[in-house]
């Protein structure tokens, strides 16, 4: 009886005040207690996404203080910076996934998943909506609430179309291992449509027109990936047809890869005309239908080219559910989910937001300047003294580590020069500075900052820094060790998230990748190709991952991509 008690708690079936009909009510806080009667529950994390920063966070998370859920459509974890290669057969895309449940597993079990989306999440009543999409549950329309006391957002983002139309009808994107998947077999389609008998010259010719729309590090991978392809394997096979194969980047800016140094954006372009890719920079896709793009140029006006498969890839964009939620809690106006410095989502209590679906706000840098001021400034008389600046330049550069790159690198202002050599020695009253004169000097830091990028990178180290924070939670509200906070007494209990950069890599095919590793340091070739295999290996999140990643590229040195339709 006890047991069946325990069981009825876990799904108490309550009626949905929205996406209507019946919807089950996972309470496992209801569970943990008639399990341990007298105990209290522990307190519960819902995470959503099971990508670079919610896997991180899960990996890292002290399970056993928590209970920890995870949800999300996808049940496993796939290495993204692999994904080009398996659009072309490099890897095998079952190489580069690992089970979450596997993941979970090696930290003892305690972490529950649910393979399932959320549709919406509730602030107020701290509960998310879940819907499964493979099935039904008990009530057969596969809904469910799950409530939390913590939430940590890690959901990702969409590609961004910019509703250019025609786009998602006629394009494929490149985000998941499904779209990879789609990709390579789309390759291999057009390949045997071109050798097709009775096709006329310019059919065929259409039908091998590869369009890349997105000059940055994921088209010009694919690109590269394509031609290596073509180049290497389907030339042999196809011998009739290999003349007449087109590959095409488009691009808006006047470069492609602008993230990367001047010196890279040129090599890559230097690399891409005498491997025979086409680059049409400056151009702007407007229109996709089934058979051309139409782009449009500031010189040549409009002009429509012939294409038999084009991927696009040119940004991301935020999930429909995520801009509800933002609309929710006021941020409706904004690209991406507004945190703090400590990764908690701006005006929503115990909800956090990691990776590409979230941006560190930097909107109220000047604020939290001049909040940081009127803090300083307990006298109320407008003017600082020196030892009060320092304090102030100070809490800021610990609070937003861009704008200490920013103090660093731009030689400030003579106010801030005068206060570092001053050291403080120096008479008060000849120091004392008025507080709109150091403004000014401050006034362009918000348009100095800017936003982390959109990378695998932050991605896994907030899911890092944000476990780290849940794990030591206890102990630091005993000794906190973050900054002073600015309208409350005390210190912040832990020290804001700070991005290391590590420096970022750009394959550019024929075994060559460019990479730009920390201090600038720049280096091009086939080393750097080695480096990004070692390190792509080093990266993987298991032995088995990185086994099969490493027998996938052995065996595509020895026997080549695999051209089969499957
Ligand atoms: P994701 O990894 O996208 O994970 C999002 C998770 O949320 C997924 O599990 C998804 O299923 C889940 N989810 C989605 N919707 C819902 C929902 N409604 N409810 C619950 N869960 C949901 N970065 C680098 O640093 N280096 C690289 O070389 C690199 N190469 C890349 C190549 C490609 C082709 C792509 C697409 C990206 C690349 N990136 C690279 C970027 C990197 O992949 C992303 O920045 C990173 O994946 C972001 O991590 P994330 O956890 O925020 O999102």
């Amino acid at each position: 009886a006890y047991r069946h008690r325990a069981t009825f708690s876990k799904l108490v079936l309550v009626f949905a005040a929205s996406g209507g009909g019946l919807v089950a009510y996972a309470d496992a806080r209801a569970d943990a207690a008639a399990e341990s009667p007298g105990v209290a529950p522990k307190k519960k994390v819902v995470v959503l996404g099971t990508g670079w920063a919610g896997t991180t966070f899960v990996k890292n998370i002290d399970s056993s203080l928590y209970d920890v859920q995870v949800i999300s459509p996808r049940n496993y974890f796939a290495f993204t910076p692999l994904l080009p290669s398996v659009t072309c057969g490099t890897v095998e895309p079952r190489s580069i996934v690992e089970p979450i449940r596997k993941i979970i597993t090696k930290k003892g079990g305690e972490i529950k998943f649910w393979e399932a989306e959320c549709f919406k999440i509730d602030p107020e009543n701290k509960k998310v909506y879940c819907r499964s999409n493979i099935g039904t549950n008990l009530e057969g329309n596969g809904e469910f609430l799950v409530d939390y006391d913590y939430l940590v957002i890690a959901v990702g983002a969409r590609a961004n179309t910019f509703n250019t139309p025609g786009v998602v009808e006629h394009c494929h994107f490149l985000k998941e291992v499904e779209d990879a998947q789609k990709i390579r077999r789309s390759v291999m389609d057009c390949f045997e449509r071109a050798t097709l008998p009775d096709l006329d010259e310019e059919e065929r010719k259409r039908t091998l027109h590869f369009v890349v729309v997105g000059g940055g590090p994921t088209g010009v991978e694919f690109a590269a990936e394509l031609h290596d392809f073509v180049s290497e394997d389907l030339a042999k096979l196809y011998p009739t047809i290999q003349d007449l194969v087109k590959i095409t980047v488009v691009e808006h800016g006047e470069h492609i890869l602008t993230m990367f140094d001047k010196r890279i954006s040129r090599f890559a372009e230097e690399k891409f005309q005498r491997d025979g890719i086409e680059l049409k920079t400056g151009f702007k896709v407007v229109k996709v239908s089934d058979k051309t793009i139409t782009m449009e140029n500031a010189l040549h006006g409009e002009s429509s080219v012939p294409y038999g498969m084009a991927v696009w890839s040119t940004g991301i964009g935020t999930r429909p559910f995520i801009l509800d939620f933002m609309k929710q809690i006021g941020q409706g106006n904004r690209r991406a989910l507004a945190t703090d410095e400590w990764l908690r989502v701006r005006e929503c209590e115990d909800v956090y937001a990691i990776g590409d679906c979230a941006t560190m706000s930097q909107r109220k840098v000047m604020e939290d300047i001049m909040e940081i001021f009127r803090f300083a400034d307990k006298d109320n008389s407008g003017t600082l003294t020196v030892k009060e600046i320092q304090d102030v330049l100070e809490d800021i550069c610990i609070r937003y580590p861009q704008v200490e790159l920013y103090l660093k690198s731009k030689q400030m202002s003579d106010i801030v020069d005068l206060v570092k050599a001053s050291k403080g020695d120096v008479k008060k009253e000849a120091l004392e500075l008025n507080i709109e004169e150091f403004k000014n000097a401050l006034a362009d830091v918000d348009s100095q900052v800017k936003n982390l990028p959109a990378t695998a990178q932050v991605a896994a180290q907030q899911g890092n820094y944000l476990a780290r924070c849940f794990s030591r939670m206890k102990d630091s509200e005993e000794k906190p060790e973050g900054p002073q906070r600015i309208t409350k007494m005390g210190r912040h209990r832990f020290l804001p998230f700070r991005y290391k950069h590590f420096g970022q890599f750009a394959p550019l095919g024929g075994e060559q990748t460019a990479a730009q590793l920390p201090g600038d340091w720049i280096s091009i070739g086939h080393s750097s190709q080695w480096l990004w295999y070692s390190i792509y290996a080093s990266k993987q999140v298991s032995w088995r991952t990185r086994a099969l990643v490493i027998s996938d590229w052995t065996r595509r040195f020895i026997f080549g991509r695999d051209s089969s339709r499957i």
